[in-house]
């Protein structure tokens, strides 16, 4: 196996196992385009195991019932990352091409730091509580309120931060008492599966709360989403498949909790110091550009646009970018060669549609291998086109003019998306007033950061249902119970 102490074996029903077919399918570093080694190709009847492991560890364990063993089980969980850190860092920067600078922060540290966090909600939220005594047709009646686990867990993850994103789907719901079948993508399988053994080897879990099935062929997800087993599919990934995921959980009315895509606008008001506003504009290419919540659309005031043109110029043209293992850079490859062409073509298209390359565009010629692209910058952009309408999870920046403030909210909500989003000005009041009138779930104003682990994360409009993190998150992997009772006889306590 590799040096980097990865796991190549599938976790079910509490053992690492190796697909039922005992195919493997290989692992891709993106960086490099070598093989760094393999995994177990999970099959159809390795997700109908992995389903049937979490239904029963659901329905016949007290899992569910039982969250001071829940934190402690996740506490061990924690330490167990902890002592993995550094191997789970060379794996995500590995398998995910991301920058290793990045891993210091969401991409590894951020949320082995949060699982603290989500053994305190198992332990501390209030699952249980009264509710004010009622009266119902001249009788007084006594209620409860309950939240229980939701039941079986279908998780389904991306690759772009596959370890956090794994990490906050499962903190909270194991937390909650839920069982899962998490399901990593083909390109970043091992930040999955390594998981599984942290939990096989250093936990109590018991055996069938978590399931860890990885395979080369997308369509496993959709079995999680299909069967009537599963009681809850919490996705991450694109709008297309998020729709497709609708559709295939509607047969058997699954709840489902999706976090998907987003073209999110950067506003800089006419006031702002445009100097400090734009100078890290170049953080769009961050990781190739493939985050969600990155904004790759960038409104500039007609009054300034020259001025705000040439510092985003400027910046872009030194974006550190290549080997993802050297710290100084900001952006790496694109995750695969499919990936890479798919920005390249949507490069094209901005151009055919009439905007303006005035940084990169194409394949750089100093990295010969590797699927990268250029940093690249796009101005004079109309707002409807493709390239300011559509996703490209690439380093690409669309600038767009605007008119005035109205106009500025008109273009920013004129999107299928609605995942986050950025305002600058001198007056932190009317960024605000801007940034209130944004339809997103996230937004950073003047610069502040939201991200956290206690921050509620998601989109409105395509970019998702439900909230991740924060105990809206928690309280995605809920079900609600309200129970009547008579008037009591006693002191009117609830047992
Ligand atoms: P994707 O939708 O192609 O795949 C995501 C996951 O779904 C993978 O595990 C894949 O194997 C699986 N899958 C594919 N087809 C499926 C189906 N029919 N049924 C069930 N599962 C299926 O997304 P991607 O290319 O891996 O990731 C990039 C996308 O993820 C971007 O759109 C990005 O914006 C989005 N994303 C969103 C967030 C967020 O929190 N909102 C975070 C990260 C990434």
């Amino acid at each position: 196996m590799s040096s980097l102490n990865a796991e190549a074996r599938n976790y079910i029903g509490g053992e690492l196992v190796g697909a039922s077919s005992g195919a493997t399918f290989e692992n891709v570093n993106p960086a490099t385009e070598e093989v760094i080694g393999v995994c177990a190709d999970g099959t159809k009847e390795d997700m109908d195991a992995a389903i049937g492991a979490a239904r029963r560890a659901f329905d016949e364990t007290d899992w569910s019932t039982s969250p001071a063993f829940r934190a402690k089980v996740i506490r061990q969980f924690h330490d167990a990352l902890e002592k993995a850190k550094e191997e789970l860092r060379a794996i995500v920067v590995a398998e995910a091409g991301s920058p290793v600078v990045l891993t210091h922060a969401v991409q590894t540290n951020a949320f082995i730091d949060a699982m603290p966090y989500f053994a305190n909600l198992a332990e501390g939220y209030a699952y249980e509580q009264p509710m004010s005594d009622i009266t119902f047709m001249g009788m007084p009646q006594r209620r409860i309120l309950r939240r229980e686990a939701a039941g079986v867990v279908g998780a389904i993850t991306p690759w772009n931060f596959p370890l956090y994103l794994n990490l906050c789907k499962l903190g909270p719901a194991l937390a909650s008492g839920c069982s899962v079948v998490l399901k990593p993508p083909p390109d970043t399988p091992w930040c999955a599966t390594t998981l599984g053994r942290l939990f096989a080897e250093q936990t109590d879990l018991p055996a069938g709360v978590l399931n860890v099935v990885a395979s080369s062929d997308h369509m496993l997800g959709e079995l999680l989403t299909t069967d009537p087993r599963v009681d809850l599919v919490t996705f991450t990934g694109s709008t297309a498949t998020g729709r497709r995921i609708m559709e295939c959980a509607a047969p058997t009315v699954k709840k489902v909790f999706l976090e998907l895509g987003g073209k999110s606008a950067n506003v800089v008001l006419d006031d702002a110091d445009f100097a400090a506003a734009l100078g890290m504009v170049g953080t769009t290419c961050i990781h190739g550009g493939q985050g969600c919540a990155i904004t790759t659309r960038l409104l500039l005031p007609r009054s300034r646009y020259d001025e705000g043109v040439e510092i985003a110029k400027a910046a872009f043209e030194n974006v550190p970018y290549g080997d993802p293992t050297d710290p100084r850079m900001l952006q790496g490859p694109q995750i695969s060669k499919k990936q890479q062409e798919r920005v390249l073509a949507y490069i094209e298209k901005g151009k055919q549609e009439g905007a303006k390359c005035i940084v990169g565009g194409g394949v750089p010629a100093h990295l010969p291998s590797g699927y990268y692209v250029e940093p690249t910058l796009f101005v004079d952009v109309d707002p409807g086109s493709t390239i300011a309408q559509e996703e490209i999870f690439g380093p690409v920046l669309a600038v767009i003019p605007y008119d005035d403030d109205d106009d500025a909210v008109r273009i920013a909500n004129d999107s299928i998306y609605g995942l986050s989003g950025a305002v600058t000005s001198a007056s932190e009041e009317r960024a605000l007033a801007v940034a209130r009138r944004i339809r997103t779930g996230t937004l950073s104003v003047n610069g502040g950061m939201w991200f956290h682990e206690d921050t509620p994360f998601g989109g409105y409009k395509q970019s998702g249902i439900g909230r991740e993190n924060g105990v809206l998150g928690f309280e995605e992997y809920l079900e609600t119970k309200s129970i009547g009772l008579p008037p009591d006889e006693g002191d009117g306590s609830i047992p």
